[in-house]
Protein backbone atom coordinates (compact mmCIF):
# COMPACT_ATOMS: atom_id res chain seq x y z
CA UNK A 1 0.00 0.00 0.00
CA UNK A 2 1.44 3.07 -0.89
CA UNK A 3 0.04 6.42 1.70
CA UNK A 4 -0.54 9.76 -0.22
CA UNK A 5 -1.95 12.80 1.88
CA UNK A 6 -4.26 13.46 -1.79
CA UNK A 7 -4.86 10.98 -3.89
CA UNK A 8 -6.69 12.69 -6.72
CA UNK A 9 -8.34 10.72 -9.96
CA UNK A 10 -8.59 12.50 -13.38
CA UNK A 11 -6.24 15.31 -14.90
CA UNK A 12 -8.65 17.76 -16.48
CA UNK A 13 -9.26 20.91 -15.04
CA UNK A 14 -10.61 20.09 -11.43
CA UNK A 15 -8.21 17.59 -11.16
CA UNK A 16 -4.51 19.22 -12.49
CA UNK A 17 -5.68 22.43 -10.76
CA UNK A 18 -6.31 20.52 -7.20
CA UNK A 19 -2.75 18.85 -7.43
CA UNK A 20 -1.11 22.51 -7.76
CA UNK A 21 -2.58 24.31 -5.19
CA UNK A 22 -2.32 20.93 -2.81
CA UNK A 23 1.61 20.45 -4.06
CA UNK A 24 2.10 24.44 -3.27
CA UNK A 25 1.13 23.92 0.41
CA UNK A 26 3.35 20.87 0.53
CA UNK A 27 1.37 17.80 0.46
CA UNK A 28 2.08 14.42 -0.88
CA UNK A 29 -0.04 13.95 -3.58
CA UNK A 30 -0.47 11.29 -6.27
CA UNK A 31 -2.56 12.26 -9.05
CA UNK A 32 -3.79 9.39 -11.44
CA UNK A 33 -5.08 9.35 -15.62
CA UNK A 34 -6.24 7.01 -18.05
CA UNK A 35 -5.86 8.91 -21.04
CA UNK A 36 -3.84 11.94 -21.73
CA UNK A 37 -3.17 14.16 -19.22
CA UNK A 38 -4.87 17.75 -19.30
CA UNK A 39 -8.35 16.21 -20.02
CA UNK A 40 -10.72 17.34 -21.62
CA UNK A 41 -10.39 21.29 -21.69
CA UNK A 42 -6.79 21.35 -22.91
CA UNK A 43 -6.67 18.34 -25.54
CA UNK A 44 -10.04 18.62 -27.36
CA UNK A 45 -11.93 21.23 -25.90
CA UNK A 46 -11.39 25.33 -25.01
CA UNK A 47 -7.83 25.41 -25.16
CA UNK A 48 -7.61 23.78 -29.21
CA UNK A 49 -11.13 25.69 -30.22
CA UNK A 50 -9.99 28.83 -28.74
CA UNK A 51 -6.69 28.55 -30.66
CA UNK A 52 -8.94 27.61 -33.90
CA UNK A 53 -11.12 31.01 -33.37
CA UNK A 54 -8.42 33.19 -33.26
CA UNK A 55 -7.21 31.64 -35.95
CA UNK A 56 -10.63 31.91 -37.79
CA UNK A 57 -11.06 35.43 -36.89
CA UNK A 58 -7.63 36.76 -37.86
CA UNK A 59 -6.46 34.88 -40.93
CA UNK A 60 -7.64 35.23 -44.29
CA UNK A 61 -8.12 31.99 -45.60
CA UNK A 62 -6.91 29.88 -42.55
CA UNK A 63 -6.72 25.79 -43.74
CA UNK A 64 -8.14 23.75 -40.90
CA UNK A 65 -5.74 20.64 -41.65
CA UNK A 66 -2.26 22.92 -41.32
CA UNK A 67 -4.36 24.99 -38.28
CA UNK A 68 -5.85 21.74 -36.22
CA UNK A 69 -2.33 20.36 -36.26
CA UNK A 70 -0.57 23.76 -35.42
CA UNK A 71 -2.81 24.00 -32.64
CA UNK A 72 -2.51 20.31 -31.71
CA UNK A 73 1.32 20.82 -31.44
CA UNK A 74 1.10 23.73 -28.90
CA UNK A 75 -1.31 21.61 -27.01
CA UNK A 76 1.56 18.98 -26.43
CA UNK A 77 3.31 21.97 -25.69
CA UNK A 78 1.31 22.70 -22.84
CA UNK A 79 0.76 19.63 -21.65
CA UNK A 80 4.64 18.53 -21.63
CA UNK A 81 5.10 21.87 -19.50
CA UNK A 82 2.52 21.84 -17.29
CA UNK A 83 2.91 18.14 -16.05
CA UNK A 84 6.45 19.22 -15.82
CA UNK A 85 5.86 21.91 -13.71
CA UNK A 86 3.51 19.45 -11.10
CA UNK A 87 6.36 16.73 -11.54
CA UNK A 88 9.31 19.08 -10.19
CA UNK A 89 6.72 20.32 -7.05
CA UNK A 90 6.73 16.45 -6.05
CA UNK A 91 3.65 15.01 -8.12
CA UNK A 92 3.48 10.94 -8.09
CA UNK A 93 2.16 10.93 -11.68
CA UNK A 94 0.36 7.28 -12.19
CA UNK A 95 -1.18 6.64 -15.75
CA UNK A 96 -4.04 4.01 -15.53
CA UNK A 97 -7.40 3.26 -14.75
CA UNK A 98 -8.59 4.23 -11.20
CA UNK A 99 -11.39 2.75 -9.02
CA UNK A 100 -12.07 2.87 -5.48
CA UNK A 101 -11.88 -0.88 -3.75
CA UNK A 102 -12.40 0.03 -0.20
CA UNK A 103 -13.42 3.69 1.40
CA UNK A 104 -9.91 5.32 1.19
CA UNK A 105 -8.39 2.72 -0.87
CA UNK A 106 -7.86 3.31 -5.02
CA UNK A 107 -6.45 0.90 -7.22
CA UNK A 108 -4.94 1.44 -10.68
CA UNK A 109 -3.15 -1.61 -12.26
CA UNK A 110 -1.45 -3.29 -9.31
CA UNK A 111 -0.71 -0.78 -7.29
CA UNK A 112 -3.13 0.14 -3.80
CA UNK A 113 -3.02 3.90 -2.64
CA UNK A 114 -4.45 5.50 0.56
CA UNK A 115 -4.71 8.67 1.50
CA UNK A 116 -6.52 10.81 4.25
CA UNK A 117 -8.68 12.65 0.97
CA UNK A 118 -9.68 11.53 -2.23
CA UNK A 119 -10.63 13.87 -5.38
CA UNK A 120 -12.74 12.39 -8.02
CA UNK A 121 -12.47 14.78 -10.98
CA UNK A 122 -13.43 12.15 -13.49
CA UNK A 123 -14.58 14.48 -15.99
CA UNK A 124 -17.67 14.23 -18.51
CA UNK A 125 -18.06 12.64 -22.03
CA UNK A 126 -20.47 13.51 -25.25
CA UNK A 127 -24.28 12.36 -24.71
CA UNK A 128 -24.36 11.01 -27.52
CA UNK A 129 -22.53 8.62 -29.91
CA UNK A 130 -20.90 9.45 -32.90
CA UNK A 131 -18.57 11.86 -34.29
CA UNK A 132 -17.91 14.45 -31.44
CA UNK A 133 -17.13 18.07 -30.86
CA UNK A 134 -13.67 16.49 -29.41
CA UNK A 135 -12.95 13.91 -32.72
CA UNK A 136 -12.87 17.31 -34.77
CA UNK A 137 -10.93 19.59 -32.61
CA UNK A 138 -8.11 16.37 -31.97
CA UNK A 139 -7.70 16.09 -35.70
CA UNK A 140 -9.04 12.88 -35.97
CA UNK A 141 -11.99 13.96 -38.23
CA UNK A 142 -11.22 15.72 -41.04
CA UNK A 143 -14.02 17.74 -42.93
CA UNK A 144 -14.24 18.22 -46.42
CA UNK A 145 -17.02 20.62 -47.99
CA UNK A 146 -19.76 20.91 -46.04
CA UNK A 147 -20.29 19.76 -42.44
CA UNK A 148 -23.49 19.55 -40.38
CA UNK A 149 -23.26 20.64 -36.36
CA UNK A 150 -25.98 19.23 -34.35
CA UNK A 151 -26.74 21.13 -30.91
CA UNK A 152 -27.43 24.80 -30.84
CA UNK A 153 -26.03 24.96 -27.39
CA UNK A 154 -22.36 26.74 -26.66
CA UNK A 155 -20.20 24.39 -27.98
CA UNK A 156 -22.57 24.21 -31.59
CA UNK A 157 -22.63 27.52 -31.96
CA UNK A 158 -18.72 28.15 -31.51
CA UNK A 159 -17.69 24.88 -33.75
CA UNK A 160 -20.42 26.01 -36.57
CA UNK A 161 -18.77 29.63 -36.93
CA UNK A 162 -15.07 28.74 -36.96
CA UNK A 163 -16.17 25.60 -39.40
CA UNK A 164 -17.40 28.38 -41.45
CA UNK A 165 -14.86 30.89 -41.25
CA UNK A 166 -12.59 28.60 -42.21
CA UNK A 167 -14.43 28.36 -45.35
CA UNK A 168 -16.62 24.72 -45.08
CA UNK A 169 -20.03 24.95 -46.09
CA UNK A 170 -22.17 24.84 -42.45
CA UNK A 171 -25.71 23.72 -41.26
CA UNK A 172 -26.32 24.26 -37.77
CA UNK A 173 -29.02 21.97 -36.68
CA UNK A 174 -31.35 23.43 -33.54
CA UNK A 175 -35.06 22.91 -32.75
CA UNK A 176 -35.29 26.39 -30.78
CA UNK A 177 -33.29 29.56 -30.86
CA UNK A 178 -29.59 28.66 -29.96
CA UNK A 179 -28.76 28.76 -26.67
CA UNK A 180 -32.13 27.63 -25.16
CA UNK A 181 -30.26 26.01 -22.12
CA UNK A 182 -29.04 28.91 -20.34
CA UNK A 183 -31.60 30.83 -18.58
CA UNK A 184 -29.17 33.84 -17.84
CA UNK A 185 -28.73 34.42 -21.61
CA UNK A 186 -31.98 36.64 -22.70
CA UNK A 187 -33.48 35.69 -25.53
CA UNK A 188 -32.70 38.54 -27.45
CA UNK A 189 -29.07 37.65 -27.16
CA UNK A 190 -29.63 34.72 -28.03
CA UNK A 191 -31.22 35.91 -31.35
CA UNK A 192 -28.84 38.44 -32.11
CA UNK A 193 -26.39 35.29 -32.34
CA UNK A 194 -28.12 33.67 -34.68
CA UNK A 195 -28.70 36.77 -37.03
CA UNK A 196 -25.19 36.99 -36.74
CA UNK A 197 -24.60 33.37 -37.56
CA UNK A 198 -26.46 33.34 -40.42
CA UNK A 199 -25.01 36.45 -41.74
CA UNK A 200 -21.73 34.28 -41.95
CA UNK A 201 -23.21 32.15 -43.70
CA UNK A 202 -23.97 29.23 -41.56
CA UNK A 203 -27.68 27.89 -42.51
CA UNK A 204 -29.57 27.30 -39.35
CA UNK A 205 -32.03 24.48 -39.71
CA UNK A 206 -34.62 22.28 -37.86
CA UNK A 207 -34.04 18.84 -38.84
CA UNK A 208 -31.16 16.78 -39.86
CA UNK A 209 -32.96 15.76 -42.96
CA UNK A 210 -32.46 19.48 -44.05
CA UNK A 211 -28.75 19.08 -44.68
CA UNK A 212 -26.52 17.07 -47.25
CA UNK A 213 -23.27 17.60 -45.23
CA UNK A 214 -20.78 14.84 -45.96
CA UNK A 215 -19.74 15.19 -42.36
CA UNK A 216 -21.84 15.16 -38.80
CA UNK A 217 -20.67 16.86 -36.07
CA UNK A 218 -23.15 15.30 -32.79
CA UNK A 219 -22.48 18.95 -30.16
CA UNK A 220 -25.72 17.68 -27.93
CA UNK A 221 -24.20 17.46 -24.91
CA UNK A 222 -22.33 15.88 -21.79
CA UNK A 223 -22.91 13.47 -19.46
CA UNK A 224 -21.12 12.57 -16.07
CA UNK A 225 -18.31 10.42 -16.71
CA UNK A 226 -18.63 8.48 -13.76
CA UNK A 227 -19.19 4.46 -13.40
CA UNK A 228 -20.73 4.12 -9.83
CA UNK A 229 -19.64 0.42 -10.16
CA UNK A 230 -16.07 1.54 -10.04
CA UNK A 231 -17.05 3.97 -7.08
CA UNK A 232 -19.52 2.09 -4.86
CA UNK A 233 -19.26 4.25 -2.03
CA UNK A 234 -20.23 7.43 -4.10
CA UNK A 235 -23.78 8.31 -4.44
CA UNK A 236 -25.39 9.76 -7.43
CA UNK A 237 -28.14 11.89 -8.38
CA UNK A 238 -30.86 10.59 -11.10
CA UNK A 239 -28.67 12.25 -13.70
CA UNK A 240 -25.53 10.42 -13.10
CA UNK A 241 -23.86 13.51 -11.64
CA UNK A 242 -21.94 12.82 -7.89
CA UNK A 243 -24.15 13.87 -5.39
CA UNK A 244 -22.18 16.45 -2.81
CA UNK A 245 -22.48 18.85 0.01
CA UNK A 246 -22.29 23.02 -0.57
CA UNK A 247 -18.32 21.83 0.10
CA UNK A 248 -18.43 19.83 -2.11
CA UNK A 249 -17.62 16.71 -0.30
CA UNK A 250 -19.75 14.08 -1.10
CA UNK A 251 -21.68 11.27 0.44
CA UNK A 252 -18.19 9.54 2.09
CA UNK A 253 -16.71 11.73 4.24
CA UNK A 254 -13.10 12.54 3.19
CA UNK A 255 -14.05 12.00 -0.56
CA UNK A 256 -14.40 15.25 -2.03
CA UNK A 257 -15.60 16.10 -6.15
CA UNK A 258 -14.83 18.55 -8.92
CA UNK A 259 -15.00 19.04 -11.92
CA UNK A 260 -17.91 18.34 -14.90
CA UNK A 261 -18.92 15.37 -12.22
CA UNK A 262 -20.88 18.17 -10.23
CA UNK A 263 -23.00 20.14 -11.94
CA UNK A 264 -22.56 22.95 -13.62
CA UNK A 265 -20.23 21.58 -16.34
CA UNK A 266 -17.70 23.91 -17.32
CA UNK A 267 -13.65 24.47 -16.95
CA UNK A 268 -14.49 27.86 -15.68
CA UNK A 269 -16.18 26.06 -13.00
CA UNK A 270 -14.21 23.17 -12.77
CA UNK A 271 -11.60 25.60 -11.49
CA UNK A 272 -13.35 26.90 -9.09
CA UNK A 273 -14.91 23.75 -8.23
CA UNK A 274 -10.97 22.81 -8.05
CA UNK A 275 -10.40 26.16 -5.32
CA UNK A 276 -13.27 25.33 -3.34
CA UNK A 277 -12.06 21.51 -2.29
CA UNK A 278 -8.31 22.41 -1.70
CA UNK A 279 -9.55 24.71 0.69
CA UNK A 280 -11.68 22.66 2.16
CA UNK A 281 -9.40 20.20 2.46
CA UNK A 282 -6.50 22.40 3.75
CA UNK A 283 -8.45 24.17 6.32
CA UNK A 284 -11.97 22.56 7.25
CA UNK A 285 -15.26 22.73 5.63
CA UNK A 286 -16.10 26.46 5.53
CA UNK A 287 -15.59 27.60 1.50
CA UNK A 288 -18.77 27.19 -0.29
CA UNK A 289 -19.08 26.78 -3.68
CA UNK A 290 -21.03 28.89 -5.87
CA UNK A 291 -21.19 29.38 -9.43
CA UNK A 292 -22.62 32.41 -9.43
CA UNK A 293 -19.37 33.65 -9.08
CA UNK A 294 -18.04 32.24 -12.30
CA UNK A 295 -18.06 34.47 -15.11
CA UNK A 296 -18.96 32.05 -18.52
CA UNK A 297 -18.10 32.92 -22.06
CA UNK A 298 -19.17 31.40 -25.57
CA UNK A 299 -16.85 32.21 -28.70
CA UNK A 300 -18.80 32.52 -31.99
CA UNK A 301 -20.27 34.92 -34.72
CA UNK A 302 -20.49 37.17 -31.48
CA UNK A 303 -18.89 36.51 -28.02
CA UNK A 304 -21.65 35.82 -25.58
CA UNK A 305 -20.95 36.07 -22.04
CA UNK A 306 -22.49 36.25 -18.60
CA UNK A 307 -21.84 35.85 -14.86
CA UNK A 308 -24.10 36.55 -11.42
CA UNK A 309 -27.40 35.01 -11.48
CA UNK A 310 -30.42 36.95 -13.70
CA UNK A 311 -33.06 35.16 -10.84
CA UNK A 312 -31.68 37.58 -8.27
CA UNK A 313 -31.79 40.49 -10.14
CA UNK A 314 -34.82 43.09 -9.37
CA UNK A 315 -34.19 45.96 -11.66
CA UNK A 316 -32.12 45.93 -14.90
CA UNK A 317 -29.84 48.11 -16.94
CA UNK A 318 -29.33 47.53 -21.13
CA UNK A 319 -27.39 49.12 -22.97
CA UNK A 320 -25.76 49.34 -26.95
CA UNK A 321 -21.59 48.76 -26.22
CA UNK A 322 -21.30 51.31 -28.73
CA UNK A 323 -21.58 54.03 -25.91
CA UNK A 324 -18.11 53.19 -25.37
CA UNK A 325 -15.78 54.96 -27.66
CA UNK A 326 -13.53 51.65 -28.57
CA UNK A 327 -16.69 49.38 -28.76
CA UNK A 328 -18.11 52.00 -31.07
CA UNK A 329 -14.74 51.84 -33.79
CA UNK A 330 -14.12 48.54 -33.37
CA UNK A 331 -17.47 46.51 -32.74
CA UNK A 332 -20.77 48.74 -32.98
CA UNK A 333 -23.13 45.69 -32.21
CA UNK A 334 -23.08 44.38 -28.76
CA UNK A 335 -25.00 44.80 -25.68
CA UNK A 336 -24.86 44.61 -22.44
CA UNK A 337 -27.46 44.64 -19.68
CA UNK A 338 -26.82 44.42 -15.90
CA UNK A 339 -28.89 43.32 -12.99
CA UNK A 340 -29.46 44.80 -9.68
CA UNK A 341 -30.72 43.70 -5.94
CA UNK A 342 -33.57 46.01 -4.21
CA UNK A 343 -30.60 47.51 -2.02
CA UNK A 344 -28.87 47.96 -5.86
CA UNK A 345 -25.78 46.07 -5.39
CA UNK A 346 -24.32 44.30 -9.09
CA UNK A 347 -25.88 40.69 -9.23
CA UNK A 348 -26.06 39.70 -13.17
CA UNK A 349 -24.58 40.87 -16.22
CA UNK A 350 -24.44 39.43 -19.77
CA UNK A 351 -22.64 40.95 -22.38
CA UNK A 352 -22.66 40.42 -26.31
CA UNK A 353 -20.18 41.81 -28.65
CA UNK A 354 -16.33 41.47 -28.70
CA UNK A 355 -13.95 40.55 -26.56
CA UNK A 356 -16.35 40.50 -23.28
CA UNK A 357 -14.25 38.82 -21.14
CA UNK A 358 -12.78 42.17 -20.38
CA UNK A 359 -16.25 43.37 -18.81
CA UNK A 360 -17.10 40.08 -16.98
CA UNK A 361 -13.80 39.87 -15.32
CA UNK A 362 -14.66 43.05 -14.12
CA UNK A 363 -18.25 42.70 -13.45
CA UNK A 364 -17.25 39.31 -11.58
CA UNK A 365 -14.81 41.58 -9.00
CA UNK A 366 -18.17 44.08 -8.57
CA UNK A 367 -20.84 41.45 -7.46
CA UNK A 368 -22.77 41.86 -4.68
CA UNK A 369 -20.84 45.18 -4.38
CA UNK A 370 -22.63 48.71 -4.80
CA UNK A 371 -20.37 50.11 -8.19
CA UNK A 372 -18.42 52.38 -7.34
CA UNK A 373 -16.87 55.40 -9.67
CA UNK A 374 -13.43 53.59 -10.62
CA UNK A 375 -11.41 55.11 -13.20
CA UNK A 376 -10.37 52.34 -16.20
CA UNK A 377 -7.66 52.46 -18.51
CA UNK A 378 -8.45 54.22 -21.53
CA UNK A 379 -9.15 52.87 -24.37
CA UNK A 380 -10.93 50.05 -22.76
CA UNK A 381 -14.45 48.38 -22.67
CA UNK A 382 -14.32 48.53 -18.74
CA UNK A 383 -14.67 52.16 -19.08
CA UNK A 384 -18.33 51.62 -20.21
CA UNK A 385 -18.85 50.41 -16.31
CA UNK A 386 -18.47 54.76 -15.37
CA UNK A 387 -21.46 55.11 -18.39
CA UNK A 388 -23.49 52.56 -16.72
CA UNK A 389 -23.34 54.20 -13.30
CA UNK A 390 -25.62 56.94 -14.48
CA UNK A 391 -28.25 54.57 -15.75
CA UNK A 392 -28.16 52.73 -12.78
CA UNK A 393 -29.10 55.63 -10.86
CA UNK A 394 -32.19 56.35 -12.94
CA UNK A 395 -33.27 52.51 -12.93
CA UNK A 396 -32.40 52.25 -9.26
CA UNK A 397 -34.99 55.44 -8.22
C1 LIG B 1 -15.47 21.15 -27.61
C2 LIG B 1 -15.46 21.63 -26.20
C3 LIG B 1 -15.22 22.96 -25.93
C4 LIG B 1 -15.24 23.43 -24.62
N1 LIG B 1 -15.00 24.76 -24.41
C5 LIG B 1 -15.07 25.25 -23.15
C6 LIG B 1 -14.84 26.64 -22.89
O1 LIG B 1 -14.55 27.43 -23.80
N2 LIG B 1 -14.93 27.08 -21.62
C7 LIG B 1 -15.23 26.24 -20.58
O2 LIG B 1 -15.31 26.70 -19.43
N3 LIG B 1 -15.46 24.92 -20.79
C8 LIG B 1 -15.37 24.40 -22.03
N4 LIG B 1 -15.57 23.06 -22.25
C9 LIG B 1 -15.84 22.18 -21.10
C10 LIG B 1 -14.54 21.74 -20.42
O3 LIG B 1 -13.69 21.11 -21.33
C11 LIG B 1 -14.90 20.81 -19.28
O4 LIG B 1 -15.84 21.44 -18.46
C12 LIG B 1 -13.67 20.47 -18.45
O5 LIG B 1 -12.69 19.80 -19.22
C13 LIG B 1 -14.09 19.59 -17.28
O6 LIG B 1 -12.96 19.35 -16.48
P1 LIG B 1 -12.89 18.07 -15.55
O7 LIG B 1 -11.68 18.23 -14.71
O8 LIG B 1 -14.19 17.83 -14.90
O9 LIG B 1 -12.70 16.81 -16.50
P2 LIG B 1 -12.11 16.44 -17.90
O10 LIG B 1 -11.44 17.57 -18.56
O11 LIG B 1 -13.19 15.72 -18.61
O12 LIG B 1 -10.97 15.40 -17.48
C14 LIG B 1 -11.27 14.26 -16.73
C15 LIG B 1 -10.10 13.31 -16.84
O13 LIG B 1 -10.31 12.22 -15.95
C16 LIG B 1 -9.85 11.04 -16.56
N5 LIG B 1 -10.52 9.92 -15.90
C17 LIG B 1 -11.86 9.69 -15.83
N6 LIG B 1 -12.12 8.59 -15.11
C18 LIG B 1 -10.91 8.10 -14.71
C19 LIG B 1 -10.53 6.98 -13.96
N7 LIG B 1 -11.42 6.13 -13.44
N8 LIG B 1 -9.20 6.75 -13.75
C20 LIG B 1 -8.26 7.62 -14.27
N9 LIG B 1 -8.58 8.69 -15.00
C21 LIG B 1 -9.90 8.94 -15.21
C22 LIG B 1 -10.22 11.22 -18.02
O14 LIG B 1 -9.42 10.40 -18.85
C23 LIG B 1 -9.96 12.70 -18.23
O15 LIG B 1 -8.68 12.96 -18.74
C24 LIG B 1 -15.52 22.56 -23.55
C25 LIG B 1 -15.76 21.19 -23.80
C26 LIG B 1 -15.73 20.73 -25.12
C27 LIG B 1 -15.99 19.28 -25.38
Amino acid sequence: MEYFDVVIIGSGPGGYMSAKLLLEKGKRVALIERSVFGGVCLNAGCIPKEGLYELAIRESKPRWRVAVQRIQGKVAEIRNMALKSLLSKGLTYIEGDAELIDEKVVKVGNRRLTAQYVILACGSRPREVGISPEDLLRGWVIPKHSVCVVGGGATGCELAFILRSFGFKVFLVRKDTVLKGYENIPEEFAQKLEDELERCGVKLVEEMEDTNADLTIRATGRIPNFCQERFPFIAVNECGYVRVDEFLETSLEGVFAAGDIVPPMGAGYAFEKARVVVHNILYGKEKVFDPKRVPVIFSSAHQIGFVGSIRDAKVFATKPLSINPKAYVTEKNGVIRLGFDDGGRLVYCCVIGKDVSEILNLCATFLGKELEEQPFAHPSYGEIMNEILSIKQEVCK
